[in-house]
């Protein structure tokens, strides 16, 4: 049996980047206590990934996730935006509040936060393909300054109702299905004379996706890898399952069992953006073993 993990699997560089800073302010707090500092409490405002061993590590260092719901019980502290971002409600209500905000959001989720903003402030009606209750479009359209909607499907679209000669300003979630992405727009573009698209879907997002499907039609099993709340790793499920009808969407190695594997062939391994690389590791040593 041969065991190919796509190259592109595990966590993209604003997960990285988000996590890598909330072990530097661990770290910095540390050092601030060494040296007989008041204690400040670190905060990540909601799970920093979909990844439960992380936040659990991240937890049993005193890092707490919080919501703003939790604002009248919490000392104030430094809390950590998580890369999907959020809205710019909730950035002043942290400040407002006593917060000090950390900003670990993608800077290719505030690009986008700057482009709907902008849209809007040019009297563009702006429209957000992706997830409606996903964070990170919770977060875009928080930026908006006025008229907006979100659709993720063809039906979203009948319902629009959009004059034609209104200026549209299209983006999307940075984790949507690519095709999906461009033939919406398509659609959206015989509403209004004025569109624009602007394809802000992540370059990781796509990487991985193209990988996840070439080596999934190529496998005899695929095993996905991420936490079961990642609309990324759950889009990675649907594109491998197309392709290769034995794929197993699994969080831990303990997910998996040897009698899932074959005998023989090719096991294809991908995993969503908020996997960690020992967990990736551990389901290839599964596999070979
Ligand atoms: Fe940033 Fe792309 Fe990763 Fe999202 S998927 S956090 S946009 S690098």
């Amino acid at each position: 049996m041969t065991v190919e993990i796509a190259k592109t699997a595990g966590f993209c560089f604003g997960v990285k980047r988000a996590v890598d800073t909330v072990y530097a302010e661990i770290e910095k707090e540390k050092a601030r206590a060494a040296e007989g500092g008041a204690p400040c409490p670190i905060y990540t405002f909601g799970p920093i990934i979909h990844n439960d061993e992380v936040v659990e590590d991240l937890r049993g260092k005193g890092v707490e996730p919080i919501g703003l719901e939790d604002l009248d019980r919490v000392p104030p502290g430094r809390v950590i935006i998580r890369s999907h971002g959020v809205d710019r409600r909730t950035m002043e209500e942290l400040r407002s509040r006593g917060f000090e905000v950390i900003d670990a959001t993608c800077p290719f989720v505030s690009k986008i936060h700057q482009t709907v903003r902008e849209a809007s402030e040019n009297g563009e009606f702006v429209i957000v393909i992706g997830d409606p209750e996903h964070a990170e479009v919770l977060g875009i359209t928080g930026w908006v300054n006025g008229p907006y909607t979100v659709v993720q499907n063809e039906d979203d679209i009948r319902k629009l109702s959009v004059s034609e000669d209104a200026k549209v300003c299209i983006v999307s979630q940075t984790t949507f299905n690519f095709e999906k992405f461009h033939f919406l727009v398509e659609q959206l573009k015989k509403i209004s004379y004025y569109s624009r698209a602007v394809n802000t879907i992540c370059n990781a997002t796509q990487s991985r996706q193209s990988e996840a499907r070439e080596l999934a039609a190529r496998a005899d099993v695929m095993i996905v890898i991420g936490g079961k709340h990642s609309s990324n790793t759950q889009k990675l499920y649907e594109i491998c399952k197309n392709e290769c009808s034995r794929t197993y969407f699994v969080q831990t190695v303990k997910d998996l069992s040897t009698e899932d594997l074959p005998f023989g062939g090719v096991v294809g391994i991908t995993a969503g953006a908020s996997t960690p690389i020992n967990i990736i590791e551990e389901v290839g040593n599964l596999c070979l073993s």
